[in-house]
């Protein structure tokens, strides 16, 4: 008999918590919520195991009782239980971090309002009586039959609908609550409630045009999904990595694959790294696959976020498609998993549990026995890694659609453009002139510099002092052109001042702004082609969900020119009369001290220059480096993703960074640069200690993190390097809880994207 339940709460660092089953009831199920005790406090938690005896060193009567069950079903289905178990322990985060993801908003309780209810009022046979026998009367003085002027009316409007309208909508039609209210008190209308659905599709407004769904499969895409159709009829766990160049069609092959899935009738789960790419992508699964096609990404509304789970639960879907969270939607029969744009950094998380969308995709296809499909035009390099080492089978998609050339791409050397046109040049002299024929033409172009704000730093020309951030050790960033609206804004903590006048150390009055970013870049376009219609997309400018749909739909319209952004516009979208890209300062990422830092920029310039000529005419991509011998630049400007990769590899192996060797970074932040260090050599020693020294793996460190200061607090880091994850994991596990004290102020990241 299970007389203990374990349950997870979603309280940040804690683990899972036992409590007694009273006696005579009995114990919730699986995945039920329930409400316990922490302290004073109730919390709605999970159950997540049953135990037959208290935890060690407890006496049954020092277990508390849990308070209620709030289900007797499973909230949560099992399967999506057990994957936040896997992944808190996975990424060394508590089981409370974990279940906080899979848990829909406003489900923390068992309140009922976590729906939306609208009333509707119908007319009765009573009132359709009353008003056939006034109508027969035709003595027009239906108020003799007590009946007021506005009643009439509102029992006219009800009998042209039947099935009953919203008082909402009676109300925009003059008929208000009382006068309803007076109808049902005398029968002869009838108010009931109804539950509504919230609808994020509606509020997106984003349509696709319809597809010709006879349109022929290039031969490329058929046999890609031959291949992928088998694998998803085999109904074993696989993983493929479908690597297409942009605009070989590969969303194509997700619609027909996911069809292909329903009719076996399992269900599918489509993963989008960005928010913004959703409302293209469920467009287009909503046109072939009707209401069975639900969203879950966090740009919802809770309401909405609520509604759409609630249906998924309900088992009323057949496709969801969402951003990294939507891993954890609570499908059952998950026979498809789609992990589109498998590289993008956004599927990792960057606060606690610290996952990898898409590797928990596949943790969650391998435990479903579904296929995993990886797509990239630029895989990363564990995917490939995996794919050339036959882990994963990959799938290849060489060709454009209708054999469209890539975009032709030109590299602009930037020191002989500063050599013969100065050094405030922004806009090199051939990007110029190709966007003036872009415009001539009534072609769409693109300009990309992965770097906000309008100068990167303020310098002092006596003392060379930067006007730095107090919380963190970064410059500050001037945003804003003109005088009034200009300020100087940390991007980490967001602090701001006014741009000062003189130098904050030295006084002198010979402040100057160097570097600049997209709000210059746009402003310098501006100046040069004044009757261009120009936008800017960054994370300043974009600051409302659906304003960046509205933007990118404007453009998509022909209604700009030409789009100024950072990254946010390299992404998957599609925009057939796009035939220019330009890039500005193309090694931007280049000068950070990640490992990642070429693969990165590999990826974006070769993104980037795909959003070119993806309609009828060729697109060019224009690139500006200072840097034109990289490997990186010079093999993305080739669209050469095999050689990328070999020579990327050959840094990888000699450096021993991932995907040779796993990698967890710990970062141990305190007030002073001293405690930071101390804290942080002494979970280093103890790991050194427990196979760290080289037996079992290696620690690096401790040493200041990049970013040494932030938000006030001063961070000391060590990289634990290894081949076996689990035994690094639980070495630091066991050094952590040696330092209880450290938990709140140390960050564990494994399998960092970045180490920075
Ligand atoms: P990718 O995701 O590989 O970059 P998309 O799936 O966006 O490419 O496809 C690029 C364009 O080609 C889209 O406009 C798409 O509608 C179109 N397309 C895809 N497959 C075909 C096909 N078989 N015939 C004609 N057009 C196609
Ligand atoms: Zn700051």
């Amino acid at each position: 008999m299970t007389r203990f339940i374990a349950v997870a709460v979603p309280v940040p660092t804690l683990d899972l918590l036992t409590y007694r089953v009273p006696a005579g009831t009995s114990a919730p199920p699986l995945g039920a919520r329930v409400v316990v005790p922490i302290g004073t406090r109730a919390v709605t938690g999970l159950v997540v195991s049953y135990l037959a005896a208290p935890p060690p060193g407890m006496t049954e009567a020092g277990v508390k009782p849990f308070t209620k069950a709030l289900d007797d079903h499973s909230f949560v289905p099992t399967p999506v239980v057990e994957l936040a178990r896997w992944t808190a322990e996975y990424y060394a985060a508590g089981v409370g971090d974990a279940i906080t993801a899979v848990l829909p908003p406003k489900t923390r309780d068992d309140r009922a309002d976590a729906h939306k209810h609208r009333r509707v009022a119908a007319i009765t046979a009573a009132g359709l009586g009353l008003l056939d026998a006034a109508d027969d009367a035709a003595a027009a003085s239906t108020t003799g039959r007590g009946l007021t002027a506005r009643q009439r009316e509102a029992l006219d409007i009800l009998r042209g609908s039947p099935d009953g309208l919203a008082t909402a909508v009676l109300a925009t039609r003059g008929v208000g609550g009382a006068v309803v209210a007076r109808l049902a008190r005398s029968g002869l209308v009838a108010v009931r409630t109804e539950r509504v659905e919230r609808d994020p599709f509606a509020a997106s407004g984003f349509t696709v045009p319809p597809v010709d769904a006879m349109r022929r499969l290039t031969g490329e895409q058929m046999s890609a999904l031959e291949r992928l159709t088998a694998l998803s009829e085999a109904r074993a766990f696989r993983v493929a990595l479908l690597h297409g160049v942009t605009g070989s069609g590969k969303t194509e092959i997700y619609l027909r694959l996911a069809a292909a899935v329903r009719r076996a009738r399992r269900q599918v789960l489509m993963l989008v790294p960005e928010i913004a790419l959703t409302p293209a992508v469920s467009a287009l699964f909503q046109q072939a696959f009707g209401r069975e096609v639900a969203v879950q990404h966090s740009g919802l509304s809770d309401g909405e976020r609520h509604d759409q789970w609630q249906r998924i639960r309900a088992g009323d879907i057949g496709v969801v498609v969402g951003t990294r969270s939507a891993v954890f939607a609570p499908l059952e029969q998950v026979g498809l998993i789609i992990v589109d744009e498998e590289h993008d950094s956004s599927y990792k998380q960057d606060e606690s549990p610290r996952y990898n969308g898409r590797d928990v995709a596949i943790v969650r296809g391998q435990r479903a026995d579904a296929l995993v499909v990886l797509g990239s035009a630029t895989p990363s390099m564990e995917s490939y890694h995996h794919a050339m080492t036959g882990k994963y089978e990959r799938i290849v998609l060489e060709r454009r659609i209708q054999d469209r050339p890539l975009a032709t791409v030109t590299v602009v050397d930037m020191r002989e453009e500063y050599a013969t046109e100065g050094p405030d040049v922004i806009v090199s002299r051939a990007l110029r002139d190709a966007i003036t024929l872009r415009l001539e033409r009534g072609e769409q172009a693109v300009v990309l510099l992965n770097r906000r704000g309008y100068s990167t730093s303020v310098f002092c020309r006596q003392c060379a002092g930067t006007v730095d951030c107090p919380n963190c050790s970064v410059s500050l960033v001037v945003h804003g052109a003109g005088a009034a609206t200009k300020r100087a804004r940390c991007h980490y903590c967001n602090y701001s001042v006014r741009v000062p006048g003189t130098c904050p150390s030295c006084a002198a009055p010979y402040l100057e702004q160097a570097g600049y970013g997209t709000e210059r870049v746009e402003a310098e376009i501006v100046r040069l082609f004044p009757t261009a219609r120009v936008a800017r997309v960054d994370r300043d400018a974009i600051r409302r969900r659906g304003s960046l749909d509205a933007l990118l739909m404007t453009f998509k319209r022909r209604e700009l020119d030409l789009l100024v952004g950072t990254q946010m516009i390299a992404k998957g979208h599609d925009f057939p009369s796009v035939t220019l890209v330009g890039v500005i300062s193309a090694d931007v990422g280049l000068g950070m001290a990640d490992f990642r830092a070429g693969e990165r920029t590999f990826q974006l310039l070769t993104q980037v220059a795909g959003r070119a000529g993806r309609g009828e005419k060729p697109g060019a991509a224009i690139v500006q480096t200072l840097y034109p011998d990289h490997y990186s630049i010079r093999l993305a400007c080739r669209q050469d993703y095999p050689a990328f990769y070999e020579r990327e590899l050959h840094f990888r192996t000699t450096m021993r960074y991932p995907p040779l060797v796993s990698l967890i970074n710990t970062i141990v932040k305190a007030k002073t640069f001293a405690a930071a260090m101390d804290d942080a050599a002494d979970l280093a020693a103890r790991l050194r200690a427990d196979g760290g020294d080289g037996t079992a793996f290696r620690v690096l460190g401790p040493a200041p993190a990049p970013l040494g200061r932030l938000r006030g607090e001063y961070r000391v880091q060590f990289l634990v390097k290894g081949l076996n994850r689990r035994r690094m994991r639980d070495a630091l596990a066991a050094a952590l809880a040696a330092r209880p004290d450290l938990a709140r102020r140390t960050t564990v990241d494994v399998d960092p994207l970045s180490v920075l």
